[in-house]
């Protein structure tokens, strides 16, 4: 499939879009444009080696240091909006083409768009759980506790905010910084194994939740992934059983994909240009004014 254009490739996609039960798997890809850094480089060379699961349990020290880094990286994190990427699979959502969305994004940034059957297999960064009873707290919350108790350090933190925002959406803050942190603890049960309503590294993806997306998977004629490289398991598996099904699969990324191999075809440019032929292509004048507004 390697000599095929462009042309190709979208008349190609327009035509899975027509036929409909299409499941849309989304990574980080889709959010790079909205200002989050991805994992992993074009050649798929994992960048950033994130805290796992077993390292956050582990001691108080480690979780001292997420949640600075992380309190700092938050700001920016949060007031990320999204883009023309997310922009069209909402509006492709909206008109029925497709049913629901499998994200491994933690940012929400999909459901801002207005897409509104989203699977978000990774969690959200917006809430945090606690790890001994299991109840969840707000994360707007964690933030204005954790300033409370420690107003030298939040002080401090203003210095690092131009920092680089890193893909856990912490900031790699000078170690120094980090020292007498009170951590946030649970409402509910007063522990601080509070973490992130994320699935770290090392960590997997509930079971039920994975079964549901297996469900979708079943049902779809198709699978189309969007700015994902499918480079950990919990997402490559899809692609797998989408294979063992025979139906389409359609990559769009700019870099490598794990999936390569298994792809009728990989679509290499930039996802906010290929979604939006795919708009005009399958929505026509319907899209152009029902987002007008957003156009002129
Ligand atoms: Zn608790």
């Amino acid at each position: 499939m390697e000599n095929e254009g462009p042309m190709d490739d979208r008349s190609h996609l327009a035509h899975l879009l027509r036929e409909g039960d299409v499941l849309v798997m989304t990574g980080a890809g889709l959010s790079t444009e909205s200002g989050l850094p991805d994992y992993r480089g074009p050649d798929g060379v994992r960048r950033v080696e994130p805290m796992t699961v077993s390292e956050f349990r582990a001691g108080v020290a480690a979780r001292q240091r997420y949640w600075s880094r992380s309190y700092v990286g938050w700001e920016r994190f949060r007031t990320a909006r999204p883009n023309e990427a997310h922009r069209h699979l909402a509006a492709l959502e909206k008109a029925g083409l497709f049913e629901t969305t499998i994200t491994q994004n933690v940012d929400g940034l999909a459901q801002q768009a207005g897409s509104r059957d989203v699977i978000e297999l990774h969690g959200n960064l917006g809430r945090a759980v606690c790890l001994n009873c299991r109840a969840l707290a707000d994360r707007e919350w964690i933030q204005q506790q954790f300033a409370t108790r420690n107003p030298v350090f939040a002080q401090d933190a203003e210095r690092a905010r131009d920092l680089p925002l890193r893909p856990d959406g912490d900031v790699d803050i000078d170690p120094s910084l980090i020292h007498d942190i009170e951590l946030v603890v649970c409402p509910t049960c007063g522990s601080d194994l509070l973490k992130p309503d994320v699935v770290m590294f090392g960590e997997s993806v509930p079971k039920d939740l994975v079964a549901h997306c297996f469900n979708r998977l079943e049902r779809a004629k198709s699978l189309l992934v969007v700015g994902s490289s499918l480079g950990v398991m919990s997402g490559f598996r899809f692609a797998r059983r989408a294979a063992e099904r025979d139906i389409p699969i359609v990559l769009v990324n700019t870099g490598w994909s794990r999936a390569e191999h298994l792809a009728t075809r990989h679509v290499h440019r930039p996802l906010s240009e290929v979604l939006q032929e795919a708009v005009w292509d399958v929505l026509g004048d319907v899209d152009r004014d029902a987002s007008g507004d957003r156009r002129r």
